[in-house]
């Protein structure tokens, strides 16, 4: 039961409200590594439930965060492959943080650049990017990327495959700040992910479902 997960009570809502009663395997193992703040290194597959093993225990860690009194910042980078992954992640953000104050946005290729810049200076708590685009904002100073302490690389395999591992490389290291690392992958992937796995993740948990 999610309710045994200690998540904050008004992600527990949400969850409720959209009928999400049982957690899957992955985010029965994922959810408390990522509360206890370790990095993670996971294998799942699209439909496994991974996205909301990753959101879920985040958006907790940034609730708790902000009722400490933070200064608002975008605190969450979300890096995915493709422009309609991004869409269903933003989505779900959405969806959970229903009954809370946090915003989300998403900056993708294709669309206007002065809109998203326009976004940005809004200041969402979450952004859900593809690399080339959010690498444009960083360098144009509209993505102050060092204020971002959880950074989510998902179905990192195929960003790599896709061809943007130096991009990658580029964002990640502009992330200087995080305080957690996650990548999700489909694949246990070659050499490219175990050599990024080994460079961005701090003595990370494994799994594998
Ligand atoms: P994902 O693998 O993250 O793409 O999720 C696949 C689908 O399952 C999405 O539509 C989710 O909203 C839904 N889902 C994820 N976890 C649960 C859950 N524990 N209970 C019910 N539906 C879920």
């Amino acid at each position: 039961m999610f309710a045994q997960l200690n998540l904050h009570e008004r992600l527990l809502r949400a969850l409720e409200e959209n009928a999400f009663v049982e957690p899957t395997p992955v985010q029965q193992e994922a959810i408390p590594v990522i509360l206890a703040g370790r990095d993670l290194r996971a294998t799942a597959q699209t439909g496994s439930g991974k996205t909301a093993a990753f959101l879920l225990p985040v958006l907790h860690q940034l609730l708790t965060m902000q009722e400490g009194g933070a200064t608002p910042a975008t605190r969450v980078l979300i890096l995915v492959p493709t422009r309609e992954l991004a869409r269903q992640i933003l989505e779900e953000t959405e969806r959970f943080a229903r009954f809370t104050f946090l915003q989300s946005a998403m900056v993708i290729g294709g669309e206007g650049f002065k809109e998203q810049s326009a976004l940005l200076r809004k200041v969402p708590d979450v952004l859900v990017a593809t690399p080339g685009r959010l690498l444009e904002h960083i360098q144009a100073g509209s993505m102050p990327a060092g204020e971002v302490r959880w950074l989510i690389l998902d179905e990192a395999d195929r960003m790599l495959d896709m061809g943007f591992a130096e991009d990658m490389q580029a964002i990640i290291s502009a992330c200087g700040n995080r305080q957690q690392t996650l990548l999700f992958s489909a694949t246990t992937g070659g050499r490219a992910l175990r050599e990024i796995t080994q460079a961005v993740l701090r003595d990370p948990q494994h799994l594998m479902l």
